[in-house]
């Protein structure tokens, strides 16, 4: 009986699927061959549809649309999964209505510090950049670190100077001014709200629990499943307003924020970076589907609303597994989402 309830639940936790919505049947490589799927997030934090008029929704909704046409169309035409994520987060990247590229919020200082990261699941190659300020595309900048560099992370200056010789696309620091996000460092200032040890005495304690309850968080992110077989992650994000300088949150750390495997699955995360880091949730989800064999929603499910919950975190993550499973979870009221399914179903929600 009990067994039952619990097939029962795993099923009504499945957001969409190949096949079974819940259990992924072990398939051959022929039967996971030439199925595509695509998901994406725009950031999770608190969204209520009392915060958005019906013309903000219409808005954040027509980018996430955007998002995911571009990357399906890469995979429609028969492209990789890494190419899918990458071109989906570029558009999220161009948009200033997401904690990404342009749209990306200040630091304390002022300063635009943006963090991306991309990991191939089928080879586990992965490039990540940190604290850039004249990337205008950083999700760009992570995959040439990928793809030229024996490192995986480079940060700031160090990597603003490796990429600059790969035709990476710069842009002056004012690029990334807008009002809002200006606003709302001025607004964080005011309030204080993220508590900045300037004399470096207490590193933690940073948020008052007003600011946490009343954070959005903008990060966007894509995980993608190719005709392959190969899935791919990637995760790009100006980080926390108000954030202390130099401040490096999950985005680009692999296992984190962002991670994937062909073995497990792949996940980009959003939230309150510290939280992530801390529970190494992106890994955290891979280590139960590899080891455990248990069903990808399971997972997702254990570590963002048990283990991030258990430490008081706030976000959500995206995942995808070869078979083609989609999960999505989070902590918040809200998180920017959409997908489209191997049997070519598409959604894009915000509550
Ligand atoms: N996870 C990001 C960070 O902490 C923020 C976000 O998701 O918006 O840098």
């Amino acid at each position: 009986m009990r067994y039952i309830f619990f097939l029962i639940g795993i099923l009504c936790m499945s957001i969409t699927s190949c096949n079974n919505p819940a259990i992924p049947e072990p398939m051959s490589e022929q039967s996971i061959e030439g199925k595509i799927a695509i998901a994406i997030h725009g950031g999770a934090g608190n969204l209520k549809k009392l915060n958005l008029t019906e013309a903000q929704e219409a808005e954040y909704k027509a980018v996430l649309d955007s998002a995911l046409n571009a990357g399906y169309a890469v995979l429609k035409k028969g492209g990789t999964s890494i190419d899918a994520v990458e071109a989906t987060i570029q558009v999220m990247e161009d948009s200033p209505l997401f904690n990404a590229g342009k749209g990306a919020v200040f630091n304390h200082d002022g300063k635009n510090e943006m963090d991306a990261a991309i990991m191939n699941g089928a080879d586990l190659s992965c490039g990540a950049v940190a604290g850039v300020q004249h990337v205008k595309n950083p999700i760009r900048a992570a995959r040439v670190v990928m793809e030229n560099s024996e490192h995986i992370l480079l940060t700031a200056k160090g990597a603003e100077d490796f990429v600059s010789q790969f035709g990476v696309q710069f842009v002056d620091a004012s690029y990334f001014y807008t009002d809002l996000r200006w606003q709302q460092l001025k607004e964080a200032i005011a309030e204080d709200s993220v508590k900045l040890d300037h004399d470096g005495k207490k590193a933690s304690a940073q948020f008052t629990i007003e600011q946490l309850r009343e954070e959005k968080f903008g990060t966007v992110g894509c995980v993608a499943l190719d005709q392959f077989g190969n899935i791919a992650a990637g995760t790009s994000t100006g980080g926390l307003t108000n954030k202390r300088y130099g401040r490096i949150g999950d985005a680009p750390l692999i296992g984190a924020g962002t991670y994937a495997n062909n073995n497990s699955c792949a996940v980009s995360c959003t939230g309150r970076g510290e939280d992530f880091i801390r529970n190494t949730i992106a890994a955290d989800i891979a280590a139960q589907v590899e080891y455990l064999k248990i069903p990808l929603d399971s997972a997702v499910h254990h570590s963002i609303q048990e283990k991030l919950k258990a430490t008081k975190g706030r976000g959500g993550c995206i995942a995808i597994d070869r078979f083609g499973h989609i999960s999505m979870s989070f902590t918040t009221t809200g998180m920017y989402r959409g997908w489209i399914d191997c049997e070519g179903k598409r959604e894009v929600s915000i509550y």
